[in-house]
C-alpha cells in the first residue's frame, strides 16, 4: 500500500514553516498573502477533526524589520531584542487571522530546558494536551529572547520534530523553500535527482543533507531537515518536506498526492528524546 494513502487518517499533525516562507526576501516584512492561505489551510485541516500544531519561525526576521535593523548578524542581545518584538508581532497577526476563521491560536515558546528538565517537560506536554483538547491551535517557536547557545535548539526544523515527538504526533510536515530531498544541491548540480520517498534514513541519505545549502533567511538547511526526519521517524511520525511557495500545498499533501519527499516512520523503542536534546550543540 502507498503510505500516502494513509495520510488522510492522520490525527495529530505538526506543520513547520520557515522564515523564508513567511516573509518577503527583500524586506523581511511578513507576506500576508502567504500567511492568510497558511492559516486557512490549517483551519481547514482542523475542521476535518484533526489536531494541528504550527511551528512558526519569523520572530527575528520580523523584529528586524520593525526595529529597522538591516544586518543579519548582529549581537546576541540585538537578536533577542528583535525576537521579543517580532514574536509579539507574529502572534498578533496569527491571532487575528485564526480568529477570522473562528479558531483560537495559542503561543508556546520553548528552549532545550523545556525538554531536558523533567518538570518543564511534564508541564509542556500537559499544556499541549490541554490546548489540543480545548480545540486550540498551538503555535510554537523557540524562546529566542532568552535562548543562548547552551539552551537553544538553534533551528526550527529540529524543534518541530522534537515537538512532534513530545506530543506523539503521527505526521510532521516541513514547509520550506525547497521541493524536498535531492541527491545533491539542485542549485549547484543540475544532475541532482529528486527523491520522493525515503524508507530508511541510512548513512547514504544523511550524507546528502550535508551537500545542500540552507536558505538565506532561516537557519535550517537540508542537514537540519534530515536530523528532524531522524527524530520524527524514530518517534513514530511520518515526515514530509515540501515547498511552501504555494501554501495550498498543505491540502494537496493531506489528499495523499505525490508531493515533496516522504520519510516513513519507524518507531524505535530505543530512541530517547531527552538524551538526544541533551546532546544537541555539543
Ligand atoms: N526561531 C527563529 C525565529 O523565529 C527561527 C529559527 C529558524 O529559522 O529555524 O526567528
Amino acid at each position: 500500500m502507498n503510505p500516502r494513502d494513509l495520510i488522510a487518517d492522520k490525527k495529530r499533525i505538526v506543520v513547520k514553516v520557515g522564515s523564508s516562507s513567511l516573509t518577503h526576501a527583500e524586506t523581511g516584512g511578513l507576506d500576508y498573502t502567504k500567511l492568510e492561505v497558511l492559516v486557512r489551510e490549517l483551519c481547514n485541516i482542523h475542521n476535518q477533526g484533526k489536531e494541528v500544531i504550527l511551528v512558526s519561525s519569523g520572530a527575528i526576521s520580523v523584529g528586524r524589520r520593525v526595529l529597522r535593523i538591516p544586518k543579519k548578524d548582529g549581537s546576541l542581545s540585538e537578536k533577542q531584542a528583535c525576537a521579543a518584538v517580532g514574536q509579539a508581532r507574529l502572534m498578533m497577526t496569527y491571532q487575528k487571522l485564526f480568529a477570522e476563521y473562528n479558531h483560537v491560536a495559542a503561543q508556546i515558546l520553548m528552549t532545550k530546558n523545556t525538554i531536558v528538565d523533567d518538570l518543564n517537560r511534564f508541564n509542556a506536554r500537559n499544556t499541549f494536551a490541554e490546548l489540543l483538547s480545548l480545540g486550540a491551535i498551538p503555535i510554537v517557536n523557540e524562546n529566542d529572547t532568552i535562548a543562548t547557545y547552551e539552551i537553544e535548539f538553534g533551528d526550527n526544523d529540529s524543534l518541530s520534530a522534537i515537538v512532534a515527538s513530545l506530543v506523539g504526533a503521527d505526521l510532521l510536515i516541513l514547509l520550506s523553500d525547497i521541493d524536498g530531498l535531492y541527491t545533491d544541491d539542485p542549485n549547484k548540480n543540475e544532475d541532482a535527482k529528486f527523491i520522493p520517498y525515503v524508507e530508511r534514513l541510512d548513512e547514504h541519505i544523511m550524507e546528502m543533507g550535508k551537500k545542500s545549502t540552507g536558505s538565506a533567511v532561516g537557519t535550517g538547511g537540508m542537514n537540519t531537515k534530515l536530523q528532524a526526519a531522524k527524530i520524527a521517524t524514530c518517534s513514530g511520525a511520518d515526515m514530509i518536506i515540501a515547498n511552501a511557495s504555494d501554501m495550498r500545498i498543505l491540502h494537496r499533501i493531506m489528499d495523499g498526492r505525490e508531493i515533496g519527499t516522504f520519510f516513513a516512520a519507524h518507531e524505535d523503542e530505543g530512541f530517547d528524546l531527552i538524551s538526544f536534546v541533551e546532546g544537541m550543540n555539543q
